[in-house]
């Protein structure tokens, strides 16, 4: 991607203004309510990650929604369950303030991924403290105050995502404390089933359209930067897939016999997908990038103004180089053709000097806004063509067979698909939250337009019609979804001061 690098830098300037010199006064208070705190805010968020809460099991995810209804109500909020009478009931909480500039919709989920004991240091349903991660020597410490703030607390959903959770709560106390009032109305939203794929989300947000509505919606989920800085994101990427079958004859053959001669589906399916991206991860199907929003000069800005990484993710990851000469904030705002896997034939012991009947691979798609899947599902399908295969979606029977073209079965069923989803840099509460993080954080507040993985965001913004935006609080090494999942105590008193603020500068 070509860059307009002085007018970018310009901007990039402007979006990163000097350092104030003093601390906003809610971020003080919350600092120093925490500091007086920070046993009862532990045990707070060790008794809520004592509750298992994998969205499958409908009673834990119950006595989760009732212990956190209790744990807002005490800090003030009004605090119910949203059903829509399938699937799990999301949490509503609301705190409203006479005269708000705005509303803020904070978008959090309470359930977690399911656990696998056995590759736990220790019970994931009973947290412990460490000095460390694992992974680096960790030993458990006693869960006492005084913490040293890179101490983390291990247990499922520690990061992901029951610390913002923790964390609100917290900021409402230290502002009641404190008297200082809220500036804007405060909603939540918990999702019971983010982690199951949030397959009931528009029908919740459908039912509770008016009870759910907001000027800005704050997506407060995922790890933070590598960097450890405060890192506001503007959209994810979309996702779709597909596995593709090539046939060959219809029994297995005698290499010798039938070698240069019979036609080799591995050969057939590794040409094919050469033929729809380069070594440099370019998608070449013809189409692919009719409908990708082109980037603002805002947003190319944000990347340039952002810390690199690359080189210390080369070091970290163990790779040679990287597939392009992209920084990875710019190749993850392309689209995305990924090789998932690739099945046919046996290597090593397995291998067999015959021709195979088929071969499959399973290739994952990211999307960046405005492609659809069902433009591109053509697209792929057109390409496919293109190269002389005739595409099939079911078993090829004897009259495909008898059509004297290479058959490509194409199955799309298995990735449901969705778009992705980027929000203005320039929308006005986008704004003005951006320019209170980045006082909060002496002007190192990292803003990018997206980040790699996907969420489904677009459902929020298409329901809701108002922007979302994810600002992330947990620690990027919180091994989310893993084994020993945790949470750094620093992340969680910083969320603290994060959320005061945006209650009360905004
Ligand atoms: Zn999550």
């Amino acid at each position: 991607m070509k860059l307009n690098h002085g007018l970018i830098l310009i901007l990039g300037l402007m979006l990163s203004p000097p350092a104030p010199a003093e601390t906003l006064a809610s971020a003080a208070a919350a600092r120093e309510w925490r500091m007086a705190n920070e046993q009862g805010v532990v045990d707070q968020f060790s008794a809520l990650l004592r509750l298992p809460n994998v969205a499958r099991d409908k009673a834990d995810i119950l006595a989760n929604a009732q212990h956190i209804i209790t744990l807002f109500q005490d800090a003030g909020l009004q605090a119910r369950l949203l059903e829509t009478g399938q699937g799990n009931p999301a949490v509503y909480a609301e705190r409203l303030v006479e005269g708000a500039t705005s509303t803020v919709m904070v978008y959090i989920h309470y359930d977690g991924q399911p656990v696998n004991p056995d590759d736990w240091a220790s019970d994931p349903w009973q947290p412990v403290m460490r000095d460390a991660m694992v992974e680096a020597g960790g030993k458990e410490v006693p869960m006492t105050a005084p913490f040293d703030p890179e101490w983390r607390i291990f247990g499922r959903s520690a990061g992901d995502d029951k610390a913002p959770i923790i964390a609100m709560v917290s900021a409402l106390k230290a502002l009641d404390a404190a008297g200082i009032s809220q500036t804007v109305n405060l909603k939540l939203f918990l999702d019971g089933e983010e982690e199951a794929g949030s397959p009931g989300l528009r029908a919740m947000l459908e039912a509770h359209k008016e009870t759910l509505r907001a000027d800005l919606w704050l997506f407060c989920d995922g790890p933070m930067h590598q960097s450890r800085r405060q890192h506001l994101v503007y959209g994810v990427r979309g996702s779709y897939g597909f596995n593709v079958t090539v046939f060959g004859a219809d029994r297995p053959l005698h290499s010798g016999h039938y070698g240069n001669w019979a036609p080799n589906p591995i050969v057939l399916l590794t040409d094919l997908i050469r033929s729809m991206r380069d070594s440099s991860g370019r998608i070449l199907i013809k189409g692919f990038h009719d409908q990708v929003r082109p980037l603002t000069l805002e947003e190319q800005a944000a990347v340039v103004a952002s810390p690199r990484v690359d080189d210390q993710l080369i070091a970290d990851l163990g790779i040679a180089r990287p597939e392009t000469e992209d920084r990875i904030e710019m190749a993850i705002l392309r689209p995305g053709l990924n090789l998932r896997g690739i099945q046919s034939g046996g290597v090593n012991k397995n291998s067999r000097n015959a021709i195979q009947t088929s071969a499959t691979a399973s290739i994952g798609l990211r999307l960046v806004p405005d492609q659809t899947p069902e433009f591109l599902r053509q697209a792929v399908e057109s390409h496919i063509e293109e190269q002389g295969f005739r595409v099939i979606h079911d078993e090829p029977g004897d009259e495909d067979r008898g059509s004297l073209q290479h058959l490509a079965r194409v199955d799309w069923s298995s990735s449901g698909g969705y778009p992705a989803y980027r929000a203005a840099m320039d929308d006005p509460n986008a704004l003005r939250l951006s320019r209170v993080l980045n006082e909060l954080n002496k002007g190192e507040l990292i803003q990018t337009p997206t980040m790699g993985g996907s969420l489904p965001i677009y459902v929020i913004e298409e329901v809701m019609g108002a922007p979302v935006l994810i600002l992330p609080v947990a620690n990027h090494d919180n091994n989310q979804h893993g084994a020993n999942e945790n949470l750094r105590l620093q992340n969680l008193w910083d969320a603290i001061e994060t959320y005061a603020v945006v209650l009360t500068e905004m």
